[in-house]
């Protein structure tokens, strides 16, 4: 495949440990279906046209086992590469933004906690970028009315106030990039948290909220039910409900 111009490269960090999923393997590396969340999430990408070439930033000490995996559930002839990811998101970001070419102008950035995102939504985020747009976040309305409260570790917690629900929207992967834009705010969070100490700067959790922190424009684009993050148990049964009527529409 050629991952050049127009073709976007995406990036998925796949180096969590996943704790709220309960102990054992990388999160990335726990099954469903009896394949890696990991490898689900990369055949997503690898089905949109619109993907070129895919970046995983792997557990540093598990790249060796990556590599395997992606060949043992059929993805070793496509273009592919796993670097070893870092101490957080952000980093593991980074590190997979460093090795793609170049001359690639579009990055998705993609989690591999997102196993089961449709190809609709990556091919949306990555026209929304050729569009024009310098980030693109694929999102949805909330179900649940939501509050800002004052943090306690145990007992009631005081509710601040309550944001007007139609405004919320539930942000999902892939989020895409004009390369420059995301290299250029990853760059600038990184000599901020030299300067100031990570622990200084407000928590950022996805990759279009360093944009907005440096005053860049995001846009949204409709996401999925299906593209939800696996991070509780119940995620999981939910996700295995999914692939299984996925699988029952493909043998009809
Ligand atoms: O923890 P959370 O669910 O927000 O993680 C989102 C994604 O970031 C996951 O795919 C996880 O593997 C990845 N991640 C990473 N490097 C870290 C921490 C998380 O690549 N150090």
């Amino acid at each position: 495949m050629n991952a050049t111009g127009a073709v976007a490269a995406a990036v998925v960090p796949a180096a969590g440990r996943g704790e709220r999923l309960g102990p054992g393997a990388p999160k990335a590396l726990r099954e469903l279906g009896g394949v890696p969340l990991l490898v689900h999430a990369v055949r997503a990408l690898t089905r949109s046209r619109a993907v070129g070439l895919v970046v995983v930033a792997a557990p540093a000490d598990g790249v060796a086992e990556v590599v395997g995996l992606l060949d043992t559930h059929g993805l070793d002839g496509k273009d592919i590469r796993v670097v070893p990811g870092g101490a957080t998101r952000q980093e593991s970001v980074r590190l997979g933004l460093a090795a793609i070419p170049a001359e690639v102008e579009i990055v998705l950035v993609h989690d591999a906690a997102r196993p089961l995102v449709p190809v609709e939504v990556v091919d949306a985020v990555a026209a929304a970028v050729r569009g024009g747009a310098e980030a693109v976040v694929p999102a949805v309305p909330l179900a649940d009315t939501v509050k800002r409260v004052e943090p306690r570790p145990a007992g009631p917690e005081p509710v601040l106030d309550t944001p007007d629900r139609s405004t919320l929207r539930a942000v999902q992967t892939p989020q895409g990039f004009r390369r420059e834009t995301l290299a250029e705010v990853h760059e600038k969070a990184l000599a901020e948290e030299a300067a100031a100490g990570a622990d200084a700067l407000p928590a950022v959790t996805d990759d279009a909220g360093l944009v907005e922190r440096f005053g860049g424009r995001v846009v949204v684009v409709p996401g999925h039910e299906e593209a939800f993050k696996v991070t509780r148990p119940l995620d999981l049964v939910l996700a295995e409900a999914v692939l299984a009527r996925r699988r029952a529409a493909d043998a009809y």
